[in-house]
């Protein structure tokens, strides 16, 4: 169905951020005879992240870009994983199907893997302009003249913010984060690490009230990677910019602490690419106003709860380019068919990340030797595959929530 008169032809569209969203979106548009440019606040790509589940329609998605192949050749194969106790005596060993509650043809890659990739796939087709971020935007009846923190001031038909949760985009344009971000009470850290306990894609966990730290390591890695996750009542004081604040946090919580906690924080000092973030939802009314719009987490984190962000991310940037093709460049037709079509499967999945972050720690000794003692059993339990199917018919509903348009016809038309 093509709506409007105009083309896409020559449309010019900024895209703030170059990390999941950002990137595919720019692959699309691209495709539909758009011109993207990228804009990253980070000098260049940035490298590493953790392991992020593509699932469902998010597979779809990647085949249609072409990305499949190499999503494939970078899977983390994770074999499994293991609980333990203070004395690092497993405890119980559960395997990658009831872990990741995965199926046949979903797939797992390092975040930092998949944002290269997606790099690679457009960087001869679409500017990208490290080391830079929007500093204001002002839209007339013809475009946005956006204005760079580097000075620079060009035109633009369209702005797109795919900035993550801590978008900036956002806050130039709707305001203030604190209106939008609903935080579920627990924080979560990662950061690369060596591999000390020889893991060979494995993830090894350990369970304290209100705490849960992980070791794993994934195909491919020589090192590993420590995460940490902890309760808290209410958000702490810091800025997310702030490293040196959160490294602190991070230390002063689990500072104390048995089995391997003192050597994995221990490594926390030296990481280039620690990770420390509130598990939070962005939650808004609406995701664009004029020609300005917002896609993935910058419009509708799901935390890493949901286990889902990345899909959504890659879904979202399939959606709103194809709407944009579909409308013949006609944003205000393509913006609303992108967040109809997105939003209910957006909100299925928030609500999956809000049952999901209250699981990830155990608030007591006796309910943490309770789900032990389900880690220990389960495997050897009549009923293990039926819980497994439930786990995995969840998240299966979740992961296909969303039905994809067909678009293929406006980048067809282009050849
Ligand atoms: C520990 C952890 C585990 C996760 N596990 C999973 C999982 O298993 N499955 C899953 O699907 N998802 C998972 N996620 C979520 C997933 O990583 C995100 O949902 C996904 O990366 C969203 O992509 P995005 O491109 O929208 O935003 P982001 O990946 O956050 O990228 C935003 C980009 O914008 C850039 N940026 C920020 N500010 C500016 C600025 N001012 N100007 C220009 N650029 C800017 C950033 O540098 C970054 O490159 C996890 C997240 C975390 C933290």
């Amino acid at each position: 169905m093509t709506h409007g008169n105009s083309t896409p032809a020559g449309k010019t569209v900024l895209i703030s951020g170059a990390s999941i969203a950002g990137p595919s979106l720019a692959l699309w548009l691209h495709r539909y005879g758009f011109t993207p440019t990228v804009v990253e606040r980070a000098p260049e790509l940035r490298p590493g992240g953790y392991k992020v589940d593509i699932r469902g329609t998010a597979i779809e998605v990647c085949a249609r870009m072409g990305i499949l192949d190499d999503v494939r050749a970078h899977s983390t194969d994770m074999a499994g994983g293991s609980y333990v106790d203070d004395s690092g005596r497993t405890i119980g060993e559960l395997p990658a199907e009831i872990f990741g509650g995965r199926v046949e043809g979903d797939d797992e890659i390092m975040r930092g893997d998949l944002a290269r990739i997606l790099y690679e796939h457009t960087r001869d087709d679409v500017e990208y302009l490290f080391g830079d971020s929007i500093a204001a935007l002002d839209e007339d009846a013809d475009g946005v003249l956006v204005t760079f923190e580097s000075g620079l001031r060009r035109r633009f038909d369209l702005v797109v913010g795919a900035d993550g949760m801590h978008s900036n985009t956002r806050r130039l344009i709707f305001g203030e984060e604190k209106r939008f971000k609903r935080y579920l009470g627990a924080y979560i850290s990662i950061f690369t690490a060596p591999n000390h306990l020889g893991l060979k894609q494995w993830e090894t966990y350990h369970a304290l009230p209100g705490k849960l730290t992980c070791v794993y390591s994934s195909a491919g890695e020589s090192d590993a990677k420590n995460l940490f996750v902890f309760g808290a009542p209410e958000e702490l004081p810091y800025h997310h910019r702030d490293i040196t604040a959160q490294k602190r946090l991070l230390t002063e919580t689990f500072a104390g602490d048995g089995w391997e906690i003192p050597r994995l924080l221990g490594h926390a000092a030296d990481a280039d690419d620690f990770y420390f973030d509130s598990i939070s939802l962005i939650e808004m009314d609406r995701w664009s106003t004029g020609r300005v719009v917002l896609l993935g987490d910058a419009a509708h984190c799901a935390s890493p709860a949901s286990g889902q962000g990345t899909g959504l991310a890659l879904i979202g940037a399939y959606t709103l380019a194809g709407e944009l093709a579909a409308a013949g460049g006609d944003h205000t037709v393509a913006y609303e068919r992108y967040e109809r079509a997105m939003r209910p499967g957006v909100e299925m999945n928030q609500k999956i990340a809000e049952g999901f972050a209250k699981e990830m720690t155990v608030g007591s000794k006796w309910k943490i030797a309770l789900r032990m003692f389900m880690v220990r059993t389960l495997p050897r339990t009549p009923w293990k595959n039926l819980i497994a199917k439930k786990i995995r018919d969840d998240i299966q509903r979740a992961a296909n929530a969303i039905p994809l348009g067909d678009y293929a016809a406006h980048a067809a038309a282009r050849v």
